[in-house]
């Protein structure tokens, strides 16, 4: 349609939001649905949090907010940074949104260029290349394949920065594998991220499940790691996950204070302020009790464990274990080439989650729309009943398939 904007020509809705709705969709009509889509906590956001949202607006806090955020909630992120990730940022180089993807939205708005790159490790989430495409920035994919434990290794770095590069995008843990680098590891992407031909390059780290890690693994954050990529470092974060709070809209970032500026810039004339009674919650979620993110880790980390176990007993599938976030990421490649009982090849990952749903009514993600094949996302943000349903029907679907 010629009244729309070229470039909306680069990017697609996100396919895990379309995946989600298909599965809303099937459930309204009729159909016994398994959903194993949806990237978001099952538990209810904790009744505090819940209270000081309710106590905000009783106080009147109704009203426009800076587009900054709240100062005191930017003082708690501030604290929050210090506390957790040994950061000390101060609250004008804080920038609050309405989650962590607008503040994505917002970061690539104010810094990119037609042409400028941005480095994805894949598999990534989904909204990344989307966003760096829609400000006419050029995604460059590089891919970290299961043998690599889906991570990027520092050759493979060097190799894909050029004089172009503007961003490093790192999400650890990750959003669709739950890997997270360990400190070495970091260490390493670091020393090559300051080799002289290198301080062009700035990172974008994505750390919104840091606090959903499992059998003691603890989260770094790069700029934690190397000080000197500290004023290079964007450090991404939000409420939706540990918090339970997806549907609220909360996240943040604190970066060097020229960019925080431009970002609120750019948020003064998108939304005005994130809304004022929720950042009040997120104060709350921040400086309040958070015995409950224990609570849910075993919870998450018991179901982790009955899929791995229950996935790696089928044949065909593989699937590595996760030390963080919500998700598995099987690789399906020993069932590419097989036949469903209805005739069809299975080509690829598409056709497989297709076949899953078709057949047994389980939604889950290809690993296409993640950038990383053969494989699918499994979300165990779910109960335990419906992961062992979930389980038995792929298992059923996939012993149907023959050579
Ligand atoms: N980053 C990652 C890796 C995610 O998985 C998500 C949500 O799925 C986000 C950022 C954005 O979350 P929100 O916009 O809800 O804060």
């Amino acid at each position: 349609m010629a009244f729309l904007a070229e470039r909306l020509l680069n990017i697609k809705p996100s396919p895990t939001v379309a995946v989600v709705t298909l599965a809303k969709e099937l459930e309204l009509a009729g159909r016994d649905v398994i959903n194993l889509g949806p990237g978001e906590p099952d538990f209810d956001t904790p009744a505090h949090i819940l209270d000081a949202c309710n106590k905000a607006m009783e106080q009147g806090k109704t009203r426009y907010g800076t587009p900054a955020g709240v100062l005191e909630l930017r003082q708690a992120i501030c604290e929050k940074l210090k506390r957790d990730n040994g950061l000390i940022y101060t609250p004008d180089q804080v920038s609050v949104g309405s989650g962590g993807k607008q503040i994505i939205f917002n970061a690539m708005a104010a810094t990119l260029t037609t042409g400028d790159e941005v480095i994805i490790p894949a598999p990534y989430w989904v909204s990344y290349p989307d966003l760096t495409s829609l400000f006419e920035g050029v995604p460059v994919y590089v891919d970290c394949p299961a043998e690599e434990n889906f991570k990027l290794t520092p050759q493979q770095l060097r190799s894909a920065i050029t004089k172009k590069t503007k961003w490093l995008i790192l999400n650890s843990p990750s959003n669709p594998t739950g890997v997270a680098y360990t400190v070495e590891e970091l260490r390493d992407l670091a020393e090559v991220l300051l080799e002289p031909s290198n301080q062009h390059v700035w990172i974008m780290t994505d750390d919104i499940y840091e606090f959903i890690v499992y059998d003691g693994f603890k989260v770094k954050s790069i700029a934690q790691i190397e000080p000197k990529l500290y004023d290079r470092t964007l450090t991404l974060n939000g409420f939706s996950k540990a918090y339970c709070m997806t549907g609220w809209r909360l996240g943040y970032a604190a970066g060097p204070s020229e960019l925080i500026k431009a970002m609120n810039m750019i948020q003064s004339q998108a939304a005005t302020s994130t809304t004022t009674f929720v950042q009040w919650a997120g104060i709350e979620a921040l400086n309040g009790d958070h015995a409950f993110i224990t609570e849910n880790n075993q919870a998450y980390q018991t179901r982790r464990d009955l899929v791995v176990d229950r996935l790696n007993k089928i044949e065909g599938l593989d699937c590595l274990t996760p030390v963080g976030a919500f998700y598995v990421y099987p690789s399906c490649a020993g069932l590419i080439g097989k036949k469903t009982p209805a005739g069809k090849t299975i080509e690829n990952d598409e056709d497989f989650v297709t076949f899953l749903l078709e057949t047994e009514s389980v939604v889950c993600v290809h690993g296409a729309a993640f950038g990383l094949s053969p494989h699918f996302r499994i979300s165990y943000a779910t109960d335990i009943d419906t992961l062992e349903e979930g389980c038995n029907r792929i298992r059923r679907a996939c012993n149907s398939l023959s050579q």
